[in-house]
């Protein structure tokens, strides 16, 4: 983990003197008169201890997961707070007569556990020296997801485990709305439609259709799949009115038109099961028939979402750690989960969600992929998207391939990911909607599916100056360090549950310029980034909180300006966001996921038009 303070947790000066001052007064009020209330003014509600701006932000990448630790299959917990026994941890021995009973104070509560020494803790003790570990629980075998009528496929199944030859799917609307055009250079005309450089040279403008741009990305996409991993099945499915499953290019395409079918969830979900077989050849294999297909696909009629994303997904059952690339630009209106009509909405939303549980529950993530320009009804697949942890790419013609294989990067590392993130027990989680634990020093997040570039920023804070001075085993003064700790339960690649336990320190101090003068502000930057964003998604943005953070951001002599100047813009469009408008949806969901790649793009962006305008000056000179 990382901090936003580096290796120091800011204490405010004065809340540290109101502890002591509301301690001394208790001790007197035991002393004395023990009814007399009146005696404690300083318990009047204090200024500082309201939320300041400041560097108490941890930061949690998924990536360091990808970091080898020790597996060892002992845990020792303690019992009062569910901290766990760390690189950190130190034992004594309290009892002379029993040199095998050994104490260790938690480093979070400070609860002594009574640990009996033996030939497995000694084990323990010597793996874990200096390092975080995981443990390993026993091998699971997760149940595939029953569905309401399907109960007879809930065997144990081996083949449940993240395949590092997983399957990417393609799922792609060709309705006539994706031969809408649009007009691009030459250079991307070519790039585009793939040909070499034969077409009238005078001609400064072409014309391509959505439906160039998809497959175009595909393109490169499966040629990177092939290049980098050519064991990799890929699949493609494609929908108007009709569902064609194409599957690896192989065989006929299986073509599923009847309307009775298109809205009928168990008969879909058959069919996709059915017919999961129909990817199973590796690209290396398929290349050839694969390309060739994709070239002959045209663009006309009506947009079954719903109904192939139900194939798609049950296509895949048994293939944990597959990626589904739903690319379309439309409004669902043909078939099960249709957004046509308003009465329909309802019953659509539900279907989405659900298949997005589905996902999340099988170890399959759902990317979309649509169009800049495009208005279409993200916000109800949005949810979908959200529950299988999958990205959002939001496209135009010029960039189409670039983004969309940014996506390709983003493996599954884990499935049923849970994070566990505990504190001292003087410290609290700031601006967190949802129930905390351990008296406010424990926050849990099932993450579901985790992917190697997904990002978690946590804002703490310390707790009540009353609630601190209520620890009679915690003098503020003499404490140097405190301690944190995050466990990560998730199934990994070898289908077994594991959790890895991460334990890191601060120091604590009251001098806040020091702590900004060596601060790590991309962490803070990025970490109001992600709340702000996840704020606006939940319409729930506070102007006077981003102003706060703008200000205590560009009075950092440590930034450089122009950081601060992009800071400022993420920022402030978070506070025009009106989420019904859907492209503000896929900015925000973006930025929620993976902060520090929006700060970075939009700093390259900056820098790439920096150096256009000053070559316009230049010119203008000249
Ligand atoms: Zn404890």
């Amino acid at each position: 983990m990382i901090f936003g303070g580096n290796d120091t947790t800011f204490i405010n000066e004065s809340k540290v003197k109101k502890i002591q001052e509301i301690k001394l007064s208790n001790l007197n009020e035991n002393n004395e008169d023990k009814n007399d209330k009146s005696a404690a003014p300083i318990l009047n509600k204090n200024k500082n201890d309201k939320d300041t701006k400041d560097t108490n932000i941890l930061f949690f990448p998924i990536s360091s997961l990808l970091t080898k630790t020790d597996k060892i299959d002992k845990e020792i917990k303690c019992k009062k707070c569910n901290f766990y026994f760390n690189k950190y941890s130190k034992t004594y021995s309290e009892n002379t007569d029993n040199k095998d009973l050994l104490t260790w104070n938690c480093e979070s509560c400070n609860e002594k556990n009574l640990i009996t020494m033996n030939d497995s803790i000694t084990n323990f003790f010597n793996k874990l020296d200096k390092n975080d570990y995981e443990i390993v629980k026993e091998k699971s075998y997760i149940e595939t997801p029953k569905d309401n009528n399907n109960n007879n496929n809930t065997t144990p199944n081996d083949n449940l485990k993240i395949d590092n030859n997983t399957t990417i799917l393609y799922c792609f609307d060709i309705s006539g709305s994706m031969n809408s055009m649009y007009m691009v250079d030459r250079q991307t005309y070519l790039k585009i439609k793939n040909v070499p450089d034969i077409i009238d040279k005078n001609k400064k403008y072409f014309r391509v259709n959505r439906l160039d741009c998809i497959k175009s990305a595909i393109y490169e996409g499966v040629n990177i799949i092939k290049e980098k991993n050519p064991n990799t099945k890929v699949g493609l499915i494609s929908f108007n009115s009709k569902i064609n499953i194409y599957g690896d290019t192989i065989n006929q395409p299986l073509k599923i038109s009847n309307p009775e079918t298109l809205n009928n969830y168990d008969l879909l979900s058959e069919i996709g099961q059915k017919n999961s077989d129909k990817i199973n050849c590796s690209i290396n294999e398929s290349y050839d028939s694969l390309m060739k297909q994709l070239n002959k696909i045209e663009a006309n009629d009506c947009t079954a979402i719903g109904p192939s994303i139900l194939i798609a997904i049950n296509m895949l059952r048994n293939k944990k750690g597959s990626t589904i690339f739903l690319c379309t630009d439309g409004l669902a209106n043909k078939g099960i989960g249709g957004l046509e009509f308003n009465n329909q909405k309802e019953e659509s939303k539900k279907f989405y969600k659900k298949i997005g549980q589905l996902a999340n529950e099988l170890g399959i993530v759902i990317n979309l992929i649509t169009f800049k320009d495009e208005e279409s009804e993200i916000n109800i697949l949005l949810e979908m998207i959200k529950e299988s942890g999958g990205d959002i790419s939001r496209v135009n013609p010029e960039k189409i391939i670039d983004d969309f294989n940014n996506i390709l990067t983003n493996k599954i590392i884990g499935t049923n990911t849970k994070l566990t993130i505990n504190l001292n027990k003087m410290l609290t989680f700031k601006n967190i909607d949802e129930d905390l634990e351990n008296d406010g020093s424990t926050y849990i997040k099932n993450i579901g599916n985790s992917k190697e570039n997904d990002e978690y920023y946590f804002e703490y804070k310390f707790k009540s100056s009353k609630k601190i001075a209520s620890f009679n085993d915690i003098d503020i003064e003499k404490i140097n360090e405190i301690y944190f700790q995050i466990c990560i339960e998730y199934t990994n690649e070898f289908n077994e549950k594991i959790i890895r336990i991460i334990t890191d320190k601060t120091k604590i101090s009251t001098k806040k310029e020091e702590i900004e003068k060596n601060a790590n502000f991309d962490v803070v930057m990025n970490g109001i980034i992600q709340k702000q964003a996840n704020l606006s998604m939940q319409n729930k943005i506070n102007e006077n909180n981003i102003d706060g953070w703008k200000e205590y951001i560009n009075k950092q002599d440590n930034i450089n300006s122009s950081t601060t100047k992009i800071f400022n813009q993420i920022i402030s469009n978070f506070e025009n966001i009106v989420i019904s408008k859907d492209k503000s949806a896929s900015h925000s969901y973006n930025s929620m996921k993976n902060p520090s790649h929006i700060l970075k793009k939009k700093k390259k962006q900056y820098e790439k038009n920096k150096s256009k305008s000053e070559k316009v000056e230049y010119g203008k000179k000249k």
